[in-house]
């Protein structure tokens, strides 16, 4: 049986992942903490992200830029104007709702990139109401979903938390490319804080108003969309796919491979089908099945004015398939956008060309931490039946705790020395924890819970031969290891997923 979101959530909480921020004066919509077993997952994929796409790559470098800029960033990005969501105020009781989320809720319709004057004729025709009070709603408002904040004493200093870490990417664009090496194609990634004031937060991290976003503007000479060099590495390579072609005819998602999509014309170009088959098999990597992800195709209404084509990876969520991680071709809409409000060039020369041109992003790959974070739990959470307890079956690669060292029972000096002794020898190589309370079965419960990949156990057998027991959180499986091996037996484990 699916998870809901509210057990998901109660889950994290009580395994000490993630908490509702500042919960003691009664919390705030749309903020959450991460607790120690939550940062160290987070941290993880962050790790990860960072490694696949800058570390491991000699043509992506990284940047990390300020949360608060120069708010005319804002105004050229086009977010001071149009970062709006539909809303919809009650006539009497004034309470707000997101308009597209309750006509979704209520009407069970696709409202993607709804305009305004679509979604009032929808409240008028439908006769929707105000859900608190059952009053008329008024006629639905843009709202602005970036957070203001002043900078310094004075006043008329307003700027903007930033609503995404792309802006800055494309801000800091001649710097970047000033001081690297770096030659078209190449990529700016980015990872950090970004903050929306979103009308109504809901499904625990899968909307809040303060996240982290992984993100990448990838530069292609103007002309170069369809000439990717990498485009071999997955052409064989399968995936679920639902263009907007046919979702207008309501067919179901159908497994493709990249070479059957170029072909057909369904992905357009060499570069978009490159990255949207690099971000997947990146998320299936570190765990998520192939049937609980699918790119999605937006519809020429749902897309930003600016994007050539957008995909989005999407994952099933415990609530539906939602967006994981958008993945848009924007053009050169924001180098152009930014020469033309800073006067500045941010042309680029192209050695091949030989001459300047304003690079295109063939594709953004974007995606938040949180709902990454929220997939990965997702996928690892397993209510063992046989065993009486959930086994997190987490990635070793993203598992908070690498493993656990226990004696067997906690009442033998000898015993409790030795795993002492074994626990202190590896701790400076791997994230690892003691426990030494409780029955052993208790113990092993308490660590499949928090998805511990194995158990190190030192028993009366150790006392004799120098030996362990490892435990696979994922089969209960123990094998015997000696104390002089056990680092590379335990690399070797971690590393065979
Ligand atoms: P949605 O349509 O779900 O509101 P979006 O299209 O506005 O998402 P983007 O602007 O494309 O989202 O942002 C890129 C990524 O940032 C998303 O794929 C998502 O993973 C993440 N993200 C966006 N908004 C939020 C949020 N409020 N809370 C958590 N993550 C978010």
């Amino acid at each position: 049986m699916k998870l809901t979101i509210d057990e998901l959530s109660v889950f994290c909480k009580k395994k000490g992942f993630i908490y509702p921020s500042s919960e003691i004066y009664g919390g705030m919509s749309g903020f959450f903490d991460y607790g120690p077993l939550g940062v160290e997952l987070k941290n993880s994929i962050k790790a990860e992200w960072w490694k696949a796409h800058v570390h491991d790559r000699d043509d992506v470098v990284g940047i990390d830029g300020s949360i608060i800029t120069n708010p005319k960033v804002w105004v050229a990005s086009g977010h001071v104007g149009s970062f709006t969501d539909a809303i919809l105020e009650c006539g009497k009781c004034g309470s707000k709702t997101r308009a597209d989320h309750f006509i979704e809720d209520k009407l069970k319709m696709d409202t993607a990139g709804l305009p305004l004057e679509q979604i009032n004729s929808i409240v008028k025709s439908h006769k929707l109401k105000c859900g608190k009070c059952g009053s008329a709603f008024k006629d639905a408002a843009g709202f602005n979903l970036m957070f203001q904040t002043n900078v310094g004493p004075a006043e008329g200093s307003t700027s903007y938390l930033r609503p995404e870490t792309a802006q800055v990417i494309f801000a800091d664009f001649r710097q970047v490319t000033d001081t690297t090496r770096i030659k078209l194609p190449f990529g700016i990634a980015q990872i950090g804080k970004a903050f929306r004031n979103e009308i109504s937060p809901r499904d625990f991290l899968f909307r809040c108003r303060e996240f982290e976003q992984m993100e990448m503007e990838y530069f292609v000479s103007p002309d170069q969309a369809n000439s990717c060099p990498y485009v071999n590495e997955v052409l064989d390579y399968e995936l679920l796919v639902l263009s907007a072609e046919m979702q207008q005819k309501k067919h179901a998602a159908k497994k493709m491979k990249i070479r059957e999509a170029l072909d057909k014309k369904v992905i357009k170009t060499q570069w978009h089908a490159y990255w949207l088959a690099f971000e997947h098999k990146w998320f299936s990597s570190l765990g998520i099945s192939h049937d609980n992800m699918r790119i999605r195709q937006h519809f020429d209404e749902e897309k930003s004015h600016y994007a050539l084509d957008t995909w989005d990876i999407e994952y099933n969520f415990p609530f539906g398939w939602k967006e994981l991680q958008g993945m848009a071709n924007r053009t050169d809409y924001d180098l152009s956008q930014h020469m033309k409000h800073s006067g500045k060039d941010l042309s680029y020369y192209d050695e091949e060309k030989k001459a300047r041109v304003t690079p295109h992003v063939v594709v953004e790959p974007s995606q938040g931490v949180e709902r990454a974070f929220l997939a990965f739990v997702n996928e690892a959470y397993n209510d063992d039946k046989e065993r009486g307890n959930i086994v997190l079956k987490l990635h070793p690669k993203l598992a908070p705790y690498k493993a656990a060292v226990f004696p067997l029972v906690s009442n033998k000096p000898e015993l409790t020395s030795k795993a002492k002794e074994v626990y202190l020898s590896i701790k400076p190589e791997f994230n690892i924890y003691w426990d030494a309370s409780g029955s052993i079965g208790r113990r092993y419960a308490r660590a499949d819970e928090t998805g511990v990949p194995a158990c190190i156990t030192v028993d009366f057998k150790t006392l004799e031969d120098d030996t362990v027991t490892v435990r696979s959180r994922d089969t209960t499986k123990q094998e015997r290891v000696k104390i002089s091996e056990l680092k590379k037996a335990l690399t070797d484990f971690l590393n065979k997923k």
